[in-house]
């Protein structure tokens, strides 16, 4: 049974390892930047309200994510584990979390934080922009996100710290090692 969260600033390939664990682990990723830009590429009523927002690098209201999330974690396929990618990102959202996990008796098992430092974050994404052209992906905006990280996700951290359920990671070095260091991460942190 796994529940776990993955976080890491934009830039530090958390989508990349979150995919890489679950399919080792058997558990579903939830990426809410990936049902964000789905809804975004279908012109959802949810994307085009969720688009203005991550055009700028802000993040979407808690009234529309936290929703998307608990109906996301309601679906029949999580019922034994998840792995979420991108969600908490506030302390807002970290209560809010909680409430949903407490009201379907479940507790969280693992957080794994992905640490690398700004510079190197920005060049690797100044790079993806070129190659994805996705719309958040140009320095002014970057940046900006890299500021809402710090001030609002760090906090999230720390939160899960006092709990004794943080493990970090490097997440600098090549795509393999990151992932051999993470899957020993989860391994210490889910014997402890
Ligand atoms: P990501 O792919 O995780 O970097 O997310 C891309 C964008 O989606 C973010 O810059 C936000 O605009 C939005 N987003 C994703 N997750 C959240 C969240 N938990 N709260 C608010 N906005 C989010």
């Amino acid at each position: 049974m796994t529940r776990m969260l993955i976080i890491g600033p934009p830039g530090s390939g958390k989508g990349t390892q979150a995919e890489r664990i679950s399919e080792r682990l058997g558990v579903v990723a939830i990426s809410t930047g990936d049902i964000f830009r789905a809804n975004v590429k279908g012109e959802t009523p949810l994307g085009v309200e969720a688009k203005k927002y991550m055009d700028a690098g802000d993040f979407v209201p808690d009234s529309v994510t936290n929703k998307m999330v608990r109906d996301r974690l309601g679906e029949n396929d999580v019922e034994d584990g998840f792995l979420l990618d991108g969600y908490p990102r506030t302390t807002a959202q970290v209560e809010y979390l909680d409430s949903i996990l407490a009201d379907a008796d479940q507790k969280l098992g693992v957080v794994l934080q992905l640490t690398a430092d700004d510079e190197e974050l920005v060049k690797r994404l100044l790079g993806r922009a070129k190659e994805t052209g996705r719309s958040d992906d140009n320095e002014g905006v970057i940046r900006h996100r890299l500021d809402l990280y710090h001030e609002q996700t760090e906090p999230v951290v720390a939160k899960y710290a006092e709990r004794g359920i943080l493990t970090q990671v490097d997440g600098i070095g090549g795509i393999d090692e990151v992932t051999e260091r993470v899957m020993e991460a989860i391994k210490s942190a889910q014997a402890a």
